[in-house]
């Protein structure tokens, strides 16, 4: 009914009917100087018995542009883990705020399939909103007119444009200045829920899951029932309390959160 109201260009995603288990990952955060966290996650794409692990964003605590992995040993180990991992199962990559830029060079050379921010995922009788949830946080509207402005083409472009070294000075500036913003302000923007009730409706999906906030949780999703609203856990096994958490999809229906040395 209120399909018409805002529209949404959804990407969709057809799984096969034969699949039985689609792991959701997001908020990994791979950096060099956090080993730990890239073991756990190495050791689950290794591992997994999932038919498709499906990155939901912010995979990278950072990228500067596909050419910033040849002079980078942890990129390169990073990419070495999604080749073999997508030699023997799908794995699906989502942009999130701090990976937008990974682009179609290393998604082809990793063997990645592409995922849209919101893909609909289309798997037998279940359909599922997927997203990196950065696009539903509106209250943070600084960030926001930041978001609108760097995923047009001009500023990639221009972007990537510069010399690898200024690009990271940058990132680094804007990293500093992204987490200066964060402490100066008195809430923590979460899924809108209007817009998340308009995405559900012009998707015709009853579930939409995203990481980003990294505040793992099920919700229900207010003025829809009976729609739900599933938020992943970010990955930092280096913390005090260490947190990683793969979301798994089953063909039935079902859905359990694993931990990862369980998952
Ligand atoms: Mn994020």
């Amino acid at each position: 009914m209120a399909s018409t109201a805002k529209p949404c260009p959804f990407g969709t995603f057809n799984a096969p009917a034969a699949w039985q288990a689609v792991d959701l990952v997001s908020d990994l955060h791979l950096q060099a100087s956090e080993p730990a966290t890239f073991e756990a996650w190495r050791a689950h794409m290794a591992a997994t018995p999932a038919d498709a692990v499906l990155l939901l964003g912010d995979v990278f605590e950072v990228w500067v542009g596909d050419d910033a992995v040849a002079a980078d040993p942890f990129l390169q180990a990073c990419a070495q883990v999604l080749r073999q991992a997508s030699a023997r199962m799908t794995v699906g990559f989502m942009p999130g705020n701090r990976d937008f830029l990974v682009g179609p060079h290393f998604m082809k050379d990793c063997g990645l399939l592409p995922l849209q921010d919101p893909t609909l995922l289309r798997w037998g009788a279940q359909r599922v909103l997927l997203s990196h949830g950065d696009a539903l946080c509106l209250d943070d509207q600084a960030y926001q007119r930041f978001r609108a402005v760097s995923r047009t083409p001009a500023w990639q472009s221009e972007f990537l444009a510069r010399p690898l070294a200024e690009r990271l000075a940058l990132a680094q500036a804007m990293r500093a200045q992204s987490e200066a913003h964060n402490q100066s302000v008195a809430y923590f923007a979460d899924a809108d829920p209007a817009m998340t009730r308009d995405w559900l409706q012009a998707s015709g999906a009853s579930l939409l899951i995203h990481g980003h906030t990294h505040r793992p949780a099920d919700h229900a999703v207010d003025g829809l029932p009976p729609a739900r609203r599933q938020v992943l856990s970010d990955w930092h096994i280096g913390a005090q309390s260490p947190r990683a958490q793969v979301l798994r999809l089953y063909a039935d229906g079902r859905s359990e959160r694993l931990p990862v040395h369980a998952a």
